[in-house]
């Protein structure tokens, strides 16, 4: 067994995340760790895993009695034998508890810090080989911090009474300098490796943008920031070398860096940007292990990566010293090819068996089909991200390329702007998709059409024929859906009764359309009022299908943790119900290939989950062949009388619907009294519009 192996058979996971495996070797080759990471970032496994390879016993002290519960459930999930010691056991429990551990049934030991210096558990600690001593929650032995608990500080006391010194490890999620240095003191912990990560980055700002132009668009961005040094990532040497040499004849001071390049060359110019000779480093992925600049001021991803893993450590590197930086990736639809071409020859590929090798080919579509996601959400960047790593974040942040409007405004002031023209527009697009379709469409819809999406569902409807595709596409997405859901307010578009998913025009839009009537736009300035996202576009949740899936899921999960008296994350955290919603699996292997399933919980839960997903699958085809019977109805607005129909001078095939609804333009002024007459049903006020 080694640590990679434990990893991936007992907690499902494929690699590290950041920070884990430092600790993990620094306790393994017997020196003290302290670790901040954030809660959910993983800190626990950086003590399980050493548990398993250590000889001897582990013990954790752990404040909280439901967390040591939770805990031990995990790990008995995982396939760990663990137990835990705390007020909650009876005398006689407590009993039993060490005289198992006595004859070495655990692998890991909670206990309550006030237990540590009782008599029993000082004669048991005595004839144990105690190896490693985790402290969990370590903030609590310092009372700057919040948690503090007086019986953590026992903790030096209950070591120096053991006839060895085993290693220390300290875990906290949330630590100040102060608190840290406490840390360290209290605990008497020995030169330990101090690690400190955390998912949110505060300090960087996450934007995707789709340029035509790349280079263009990168070379204004580094003549706006000349006087920043930054990375440049690309997918493949060859565009390294040649974005290199564009930025070398514009007179940047660009260097590069990949794995083509002899040691000597790449040691030269890695040190030519740590040391800011060179401002730019373009580069493929194999630059950043080990550097430590600490000044990168932006890191630009000239092609999508992978994965959002790659994503995020790449863009990590950036703003390490804590000052802004900006994280920017330039997507293209080219680049998924470029991505899929890498994972299909990439080294995984030379994996020795069959399995191994379609196993690891899912895992990179999965992920490659994530990062798409990230790059097309028009949610919060930030947050996508923060809830891929398992981290909660309120939807909205203000660091960010979807969030940040591009019109600075006073924050908290009342301020009013004319927004006749993006009324105009806005208004023109749901009127052509009426007359195309003779519906009109939803809010999300109509905000990828303005946008100029490259959603299928809106390519399958031949939305980017419309006139007003794109028409909006410089707008942030956010501050679009707050025009639309104006334009509802004062009533121009109108949800009909009902129909809440439909936004329609309304007799009032005329004026804005043909008549110029002025659209004011009164409001608090953004800052105080962020915008409140729609349930459906919430980032990183699953769009309405999936959503069917997961609560499904979650209710076989609550089933599952119900039987086996634990918690139900202890069975799947919602980031793997997520998971299996998405991506579906069928098979026991494309089951072991998401994260947070392992060999154990695929045994016990495999399937159960694979059955919920099979039937929920059956029941979708079933609906979708019903539902396609049932689109071969007519739609009601394209039944015209014969007479309208010559009017419109249509050859009866051939005829492209962009054509056929500017043909009905011209019927703008009548009714049809061939439809259900005005007022009839909900679709009948917009009819007369045309
Ligand atoms: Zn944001």
């Amino acid at each position: 067994m080694d640590k990679q192996t434990i990893l991936q058979e007992h907690f499902g996971f494929r690699s590290f995340r950041d920070g884990q495996e430092a600790l993990i070797d620094a306790i393994l080759a017997g020196r003290d760790a302290f670790g901040v990471m954030p809660t959910g970032g993983g800190k626990s496994l950086c003590y399980q895993i050493p548990a398993l390879l250590l000889e001897g016993l582990t013990l954790v002290v752990s404040p909280l009695i439901s967390l040591m519960k939770d805990q031990v459930a995990a790990l008995k999930e995982a396939g760990i034998p663990a137990a835990f010691l705390n007020s909650s056991l009876t005398a006689a429990q407590q009993r039993e508890v060490l005289r198992r551990a006595e004859l070495g049934a655990y692998r890991l030991i909670y206990v309550a810090p006030e237990r540590l210096l009782t008599d029993s558990f000082l004669a048991f600690a005595a004839g144990q080989r105690i190896s490693l001593l985790a402290v969990d929650e370590a903030h609590c032995v310092s009372q700057w911090g919040q948690d503090f608990r007086p019986n953590y500080l026992d903790i030096p006391a209950f070591v120096h009474r053991l006839p060895q010194r085993p290693v220390l490890a300290a875990f906290t999620a949330t630590a100040t300098a102060e608190v840290g240095e406490d840390i360290v003191r209290l605990l008497e912990l020995q030169e330990p490796l101090r690690i400190v990560t955390g998912f949110d980055r505060p300090n960087l700002f996450f934007d995707v943008r789709r340029e035509r132009d790349k280079a263009a668009w990168l070379m204004n961005y580094l003549q706006q920031h000349r006087d920043r040094s930054g990375i440049v990532y690309c997918a493949t040497r060859k565009t390294v070398e040649q974005l290199c040499e564009k930025l070398r004849a514009a007179g940047f001071a660009a260097t590069r860096y990949h794995a083509g390049l002899d040691d000597a060359e790449r040691r030269e110019n890695q040190e030519d940007f740590a040391y800011d000779r060179a401002t730019v480093m373009v580069a493929t992925n194999a630059f950043g292990m080990g550097i430590d600049k600490s000044n990168v001021s932006f890191v630009i991803h000239y092609n999508m990566p992978k994965n959002i893993e790659s994503y995020y450590q790449e863009a990590g590197r950036a703003g390490r010293d804590g000052a802004p930086a900006d994280c920017v990736l330039l997507f293209s639809p080219g680049d998924v090819i470029t991505a899929e071409y890498l994972i299909q020859n990439g080294s995984d590929r030379e994996q020795p068996d069959e399995e191994t090798q379609t196993r690891l080919l899912i895992r990179d579509r999965k992920r490659l089909r994530q990062m798409q996601d990230y790059c097309k959400t028009d949610g919060c960047y930030r947050a996508f991200l923060l809830y891929y790593f398992g981290e909660a974040h309120r939807p909205t942040c203000d660091r960010c390329g979807n969030c940040v409007q591009q019109e600075e405004e006073p924050a908290g002031e009342t301020v009013e702007g004319d927004i006749t023209l993006a009324a105009q527009k806005i208004l023109s697009c749901v009127r052509r998709v009426e007359r195309k379709n003779g519906v009109g469409l939803g809010e999300t819809m109509l905000v990828l059409v303005l946008a100029g999406s490259r959603d299928k569902t809106l390519l399958a409807r031949e939305y980017d024929l419309l006139p007003t595709y794109g028409i909006m596409k410089d707008c942030k997405r956010p501050l679009l859906h707050e025009y639309v859901r104006e334009l509802v307010k004062q009533g121009y578009l109108r949800r009909p009764p009902g129909d809440y998913d439909v936004l329609k025009t309304s007799e009032k839009a005329d004026k804005v359309l043909f008549q110029n009537e002025q659209v004011l736009w009164r409001h608090i300035g953004q800052k105080k009022q962020t915008p409140q996202r729609q349930k459906t576009t919430a980032p990183g949740k699953p769009r309405t299908a999936d959503q069917d899936l997961f609560e499904r899921l979650r209710t076989l999960r609550a089933e599952l943790a119900r039987q086996a008296g634990v918690p139900a994350y202890v069975i799947f955290h919602d980031a793997t119900l997520l998971n299996l919603a998405g991506t579906q699996p069928a098979s026991e292997a494309e089951l072991l290939a998401i994260s947070g399933v392992g060999e154990q919980k695929a045994k016990k839960y495999g399937q159960a989950v694979l059955t919920v997903i099979a039937d929920w699958k059956a029941e979708q085809q079933a609906q979708k062949s019903a539902g396609a019977k049932g689109k071969k109805e007519p739609q009601p607005p394209l039944r015209l009388t014969p007479e309208q129909l010559a009017r419109c001078e249509l050859q009866p095939k051939g005829v492209s619907m962009t054509a056929f609804a500017r043909a009905l333009t011209d019927l703008k002024e009548e009714g049809d009294p061939a439809n259900s007459p005005a007022g009839s049903s909900p679709t009948g006020c917009w009819r007369r519009d045309i």
